[in-house]
């Protein structure tokens, strides 16, 4: 073990139960002194924001369907008028990272506490992390005020993502955890989370696959984002996030999608300056010799999108992601030039198997 660490805890309340969309937020907002709240939704989780909304009764004073992906700053403003507008004391997120993504503009911009009631694995309700996009161009940042006050874990809203959706927002989650374990800012505390949230992953996906109306995976697999969007709330994420976001905001590549393809490919990339993130996801992956290879494999056999190329990357893109990606600092355990950047995403491009992993 490296002993020398940071661990900040962030202060987060977690309530997970199945059915607790509807039975667990009326409680959560009266422990929080909430009496207006104004629910979010995208169009498509409309009928359980709707439930959600109905749960709260009078404490509910209105109901928004308007997130859409990646938070334009215009459908921010607006979902910001519409909660001054009903008076709103708080907001109650109900869906995948976009409609969380929406709750944290309105903390943002108007104060406002939030609830995130989350129904994908993407894991941005652990986190202090905004994202609004203006102009084509996504900014982020930390603010401790769109950290939600309290997370409602209901596995009964997952039963919906259809397996391939499933699957790659699984992956999301999973690569949050992986490069958790080699962060600047990883500690022993975030390591074990993230190899719990791996390996609770890896037994839950295939299982979802096979099976997506079984209870018990789903309950493991939002367990494991859980865990796995902690770490990314915590520690600094490197490469494959980067290029994730690059390929996202450049091309317009779905999120989910995109760090599933990518994340063999930088761990295998990785592998050398990591042996002990390594060791720590061959324990997860079942004893598996090669996690880079095993996560490809693992991709490929429930059916998730093959490469970069399948996601409508153009050819001549590579090396313009290369060099966005390159052009701005972040953090990685392993130096990559431009021909490191380069090669990694043809590999990916291609969907060939990742080069071997360092022992
Ligand atoms: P999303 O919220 O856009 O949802 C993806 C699709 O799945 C949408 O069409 C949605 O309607 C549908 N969906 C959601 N839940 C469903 C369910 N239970 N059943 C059926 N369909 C469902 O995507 P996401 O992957 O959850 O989140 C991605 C967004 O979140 C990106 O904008 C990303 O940047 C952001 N994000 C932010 C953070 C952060 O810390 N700020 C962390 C992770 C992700």
């Amino acid at each position: 073990m490296n002993g020398d660490f940071v661990y900040e805890a962030l202060p987060m309340r977690v309530v997970f139960r199945p059915g607790a969309a509807t039975t667990a937020v009326p409680p959560e907002a009266a422990r929080l002194g909430l009496r207006r709240l104004l629910v979010l939704s995208g169009t498509r989780g409309l009928g359980t924001a709707q439930a959600v909304a109905d749960s709260l009764g009078e404490s509910c004073v209105g109901l928004h369907p308007g997130a859409v992906m990646h938070v334009p700053v215009e459908v921010a403003d607006e979902a910001v008028e519409v909660a001054r507008k009903l008076d709103a004391d708080g907001c109650v997120a109900v869906g995948g990272g976009s409609a969380i993504g929406l709750g944290k503009a309105i903390a943002l911009r108007a104060g406002l506490p939030l609830i995130a009631v989350p129904s994908t694995y993407a894991g941005s309700e652990m986190t202090p992390v905004w994202g609004l996009t203006e102009g084509g161009v996504k900014s982020t940042g930390r603010d401790p005020r769109v950290l939600p006050r309290s997370v409602v874990y209901d596995p009964e809203l997952t039963l919906t993502m259809p397996p391939a959706l499933s699957v790659t927002s699984g992956m999301n989650a999973l690569a949050h955890a992986a490069e958790a374990l080699y962060a600047p800012d990883a500690s022993p505390v975030i390591s074990l989370m993230a190899e719990e949230g791996v390996r609770s992953l890896a037994a839950a996906l295939p299982a979802i696959a096979e099976d997506p109306s079984a209870s018990g995976p789903r309950a493991q697999a939002l367990y494991g984002a859980w865990l796995c969007g902690a770490c990314l709330g915590a520690t600094t994420m490197g490469l494959h996030h980067k290029l994730c976001h690059v390929l996202g905001g450049a091309f317009d590549l779905p999120h989910a999608a995109t760090h599933t393809v990518l994340l063999p490919y930088v761990l295998a990339f990785n592998s050398s300056a990591t042996p002990a993130a390594s060791a720590a996801l061959r324990r997860a992956l079942g004893g598996a010799p090669d996690p880079a290879a095993e996560l490809h494999a693992l991709a490929r056999r429930l059916g998730a999108p093959r490469s970069l190329a399948d996601l409508g990357l153009p050819a001549d893109g590579i090396p313009h992601a290369a060099h966005l990606a390159a052009s701005a600092p972040y953090a990685n355990p392993r130096p990559a030039s431009p021909d490191d950047l380069r090669t990694i995403l043809t590999s990916a491009y291609a969907g060939t198997p990742p080069p071997p992993s360092a022992a």
